[in-house]
């Protein structure tokens, strides 16, 4: 409750000072002339100027010096021929037209709307930049819902499984009964999780559209509030006017800056933003969806949610949507230039391939500048020429963010990825690869090569640990062979190779010279289940240590000579690869096992034979 005394105290502050300042102003132009008296200063000429408003009159005498010429005197009613009696007498007469502003004095006018607006400022800067003046109360304005969205899926391309996995909410909200008569469990909530720009928004309204639900839409930040207790009761207030709109969809926009994990900041002021969270929390487990309510929500940070709102019956389903490939961006470019007047050399497939890592809210941008400075040539159509000056000006902004490649990281990135890939298939019994890209997804992952385990491993063999170390140096190992020259790109490969071969040392005792012997400091699992082991006593001697380290090394050895055999006999294979990469930035399944197939009755694929044992434990 302490929280609202400014609130109090500002408007306090404002009345007194707005009190004093009006009680000062009038009493510097006060006068004590009636207006009987100003008509006989008028008849004797002793008025130069008169200034006219609805209800005053300001003269200025002739006869007195500069501090006392000025005279206000209230008008009287029935004054109509005041103006003539002036005219007559000589005087310059202005004024302002009757209802406009009265009082002239712009400094009264303007001074209740200047300590608003900074009271109205002082208010933003405490609350930080997503709060504003709505704090003052419940802002129950944006609680009607948008009826009919008039999206459909006919407006967006490019993430066709997102809307894939989007039909069965549809189908929902259309025939819930389909649903519960079966008795299942209804699907409460979903999260859309991708970059900014990729369409999140967008397809959630395309689901209100195409099921032709209400859509209430809120954003994550417009819930927490610098009051304590408001952001609650507004998330409150939406689900209990959603439930009365029922079938429909709510959608929660920015939902981390809701639902960050608790206690996680540790600064103050996160009282109010987990009362909120957990008003939340408790709505969404509360709410009957039975009558068909959809709360949709979206992310591009999902590793901050608290995990409490991933649970089941409350965002547990995730729904990807990633910035498109090079299909995809040409669909986007298709959906948006259908209303545009494009000239026929205007090739859209083109203008996909040079614009890899962009959103499709980056590539609505680009069409949309292109047209304007299309206008701006006074030219009757959009030309290439105009689209490929708005992609540079978009890429510019991008490459600030990180967001984009040069022409030769692309380059590094899809030979790299190839030869991860190329020594997973050259290596028996490692798992199949099912998709390789090169669209840039965070800044951490340049591309990006997705194994497919066979089976779930519980046990993993010597050779198959091999395997994989082979797998991880194989990104590197294609950089050395094609470049000449290796990146920092393999950093996240190195790591985990190390450690995978650090633990077939002193984990799995798979070196004869080391023994099998735990040397990882971990001796039993922390009694209380969670957290780090207890650590060991100091296990190893510095001699051991030598041994270990040298072990290791001689591992990780082995498997980086390997990939790089298997790269050379594969030279061929590894070019054509990624030129296929660089110009379709992803491959997947069976687009690879048709190139590695192709590439086998041309040159069969080297499979090298399992290391054996002993070279290890040698
Ligand atoms: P997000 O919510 O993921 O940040 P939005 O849905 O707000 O992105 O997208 C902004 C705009 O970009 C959309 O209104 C649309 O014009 C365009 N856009 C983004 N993704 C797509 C897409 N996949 N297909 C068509 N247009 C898109
Ligand atoms: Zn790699």
């Amino acid at each position: 409750m302490n929280r609202w005394w400014p609130v109090f105290f500002g408007f306090f502050l404002i009345v007194v000072l707005f009190g004093g300042l009006t009680t000062v102003v009038s009493s510097a132009t006060s006068s004590s002339v009636s207006y009987t008296e100003f008509k006989a200063l008028v008849t004797h000429g002793a008025i130069q100027e008169v200034y006219l408003d609805e209800d005053s009159i300001r003269a200025t005498r002739v006869d007195l010096n500069e501090t006392e010429k000025l005279l206000i005197i209230p008008r009287v009613p029935g004054d109509d021929d005041l103006v003539q009696l002036l005219e007559t007498h000589g005087v310059q007469v202005s004024g302002v037209p009757k209802n406009a502003c009265s009082d002239g004095s712009p400094l009264l006018f303007l001074f209740p709307l200047l300590m608003l607006a900074g009271f109205w400022w002082i208010m933003m800067r405490q609350g930080g930049p997503s709060r504003g003046v709505a704090a003052f109360g419940r802002n129950t304005a944006t609680l009607a819902p948008e009826e009919g969205t008039g999206v459909t899926f006919e407006d967006i391309a490019g993430v066709d499984e997102a809307v894939e996995e989007l039909q069965e909410i549809i189908a929902f909200l259309t025939t819930p009964e389909r649903f519960t008569s079966l008795g299942g469990r209804p699907p409460k909530g979903v999260l859309l999780v991708g970059p900014p720009g990729t369409g999140k928004t967008l397809l959630a309204r395309a689901v209100a559209g195409e099921a032709d639900v209400p859509f209430f839409s809120m954003s994550g930040s417009s819930f927490v509030e610098m009051f304590v207790g408001v952001g609650a009761a507004r998330v409150r207030d939406l689900f209990k006017v959603a439930e009365e709109h029922a079938p429909c969809i709510i959608f929660i926009d920015e939902l981390d800056a809701v639902g960050k994990a608790r206690g996680l900041s540790g600064a103050a002021g996160n009282e109010e933003r987990e009362q909120t969270l957990n008003q939340l929390l408790v709505e969404l487990d509360g709410f009957d969806n039975r009558n068909g309510i959809i709360v949709m929500a979206a992310t591009n940070r999902p590793e901050t949610l608290d995990q409490a709102l991933l649970r089941a019956g409350r965002f547990d389903r995730q729904v990807l949507v990633d910035r498109p490939d090079v299909r995809g961006r040409e669909a986007i470019l298709e959906v948006h230039s259908a209303k545009l007047k494009l000239d026929e050399e205007v090739s859209l497939r083109d203008i996909a391939r040079v614009t890899p890592g962009f959103a499709g809210a980056d590539l609505a941008n680009i069409l949309n500048d292109a047209a304007l400075l299309a206008a701006r040539r006074e030219q009757t159509s959009i030309m290439m020429k105009d689209i490929q000056d708005a992609i540079e000006r978009t890429v510019a902004g991008l490459e600030k963010k990180n967001r984009r490649l040069s022409e030769k990281e692309r380059c590094v990135v899809a030979y790299h990825e190839c030869g991860h890939a190329i020594c997973a298939a050259a290596s028996p019994g490692s798992d199949p690869v099912k998709k390789i890209s090169i669209i840039p997804r965070g800044i951490a992952a340049l591309g990006y090569t997705i194994q497919m385990p066979l089976e779930d491993r519980y046990l993993m063999s010597q050779s198959e640990l091999l395997n994989r170390i082979t797998v991880l140096y194989g990104g590197r190992v294609a950089e050395e062979i094609v470049f000449g020259d290796i990146t920092t790109g393999a950093h996240d490969d190195i790591r985990k190779a190390s450690d995978l071969s650090r633990r077939m040392v002193t984990e799995y005792g798979m070196s004869r010279t080391v023994g099998a012997i735990n040397y990882s400091g971990e001796t039993q699992p922390n009694p209380f289940g969670l957290g780090p082991s207890a650590p060991g006593a100091a296990l190893t001697s510095p001699k051991t240590a030598e041994l270990i380290e040298s072990e290791v090394r001689r591992i990780t050895d082995l498997c980086h000579e390997r990939a790089h055999q298997i790269l050379l006999e594969n030279r061929a294979l590894l070019e054509e690869m990624a030129q296929h990469l660089l110009e379709h930035e992803v491959l997947d399944g069976e687009e690879m096992n048709h190139l590695l197939a192709r590439a086998h009755a041309a040159e069969p694929l080297h499979q090298a034979p399992p290391l054996s044992p002993t070279s290890v434990e040698e």
